[in-house]
């Protein structure tokens, strides 16, 4: 049978600035054997081009198409809903970078959307000015609702936490496009070309990850190397189809005594 992987990034094929072993090995498993593959990351701070680029430095070699981000899922998200549109952004390149490809102008007179992503470019005056273009009719898009994010120095909070900052001063409702929302899951399943039944999804978080492939009806695996821990899985009601320490369980065994 056909099948093929959703792979997340974070907490997966590394953790901070260090690489996962195993991960470089699976991605050219997944290549030699023309196993249809996409990294899929909440991450809306990089571009496909930065993604491919940092990939490189940990010994994976691809391209853009096999990288999406929620970045870009936030792009066709708001460009479906409304085409050629404005925004205020709260974000770092990767999210106004995939806002520009799609047609959008950045605008604080008036946007459509007051966009949040992931960065630390955040300042109060920013915040206010998001707060106005909200109160004045602007709608509330944020590209994942993570609300921290793991670094090489411990936790920072992150795009959902600035998120609940904006829906606490301006009363409405973020809608968040990123992972486990089904639009992102969907989208990537279209990418790579495969039905709901080929598809497994690679992932550290329950919440993001495994949530959103059960939502599809994907497959799932859950590696413990992230953010979720074994003890975690009771305080879920779905779990993942498998549970493996980490991504170097997914090589198969003849190519690691190769
Ligand atoms: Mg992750």
């Amino acid at each position: 049978m056909r099948h093929g992987y959703l792979i997340d990034m974070d907490g997966v094929i590394y953790r901070g600035s260090a690489v996962i072993p195993g991960a470089a090995e699976f991605i050219r498993y997944l290549q030699m054997e023309r196993i249809p593959y996409l990294f899929l990351t909440n991450n809306s701070a990089y571009t496909p081009l930065d993604v491919v680029f940092k990939l490189k430095k940990h010994g994976i070699d691809t391209t853009t198409e096999h990288v999406y981000t929620a970045a870009q899922a936030t792009a066709e998200f708001v460009t479906r809903q409304k085409p050629k549109g404005t925004a205020f952004v709260i974000g770092e390149g990767g999210l106004l970078t995939a806002l520009s490809d799609a047609g959008y102008a950045i605008s604080s007179d008036g946007p459509d959307y007051v966009i949040v992503g992931e960065g630390r470019v955040l300042n109060f005056e920013m915040v206010e000015r998001a707060h106005r273009q909200l109160a004045n009719g602007a709608s509330l898009i944020s590209t994942n609702s993570d609300t921290w994010c793991p670094t090489d120095n411990g936790p920072r909070p992150g795009c959902g936490a600035i998120v609940a900052l904006l829906e606490s001063a301006s009363g409405k409702t973020a809608y968040h496009v990123g992972k486990p929302n089904p639009f992102m899951m969907r989208a990537a399943r279209k990418r790579i070309g495969l039905a709901t039944d080929e598809v497994t999804m690679i992932g550290d978080t329950m919440e993001t990850d495994i949530r959103g492939a059960t939502d599809l009806g994907f497959r799932s695996i859950l590696v413990l190397t992230g953010s979720s821990t074994r003890d975690m899985l009771q305080d879920y009601p779905f779990a993942p189809t498998s549970v493996v320490e980490s991504i170097a369980e997914l090589v198969p065994a003849k190519l690691l005594v190769a």
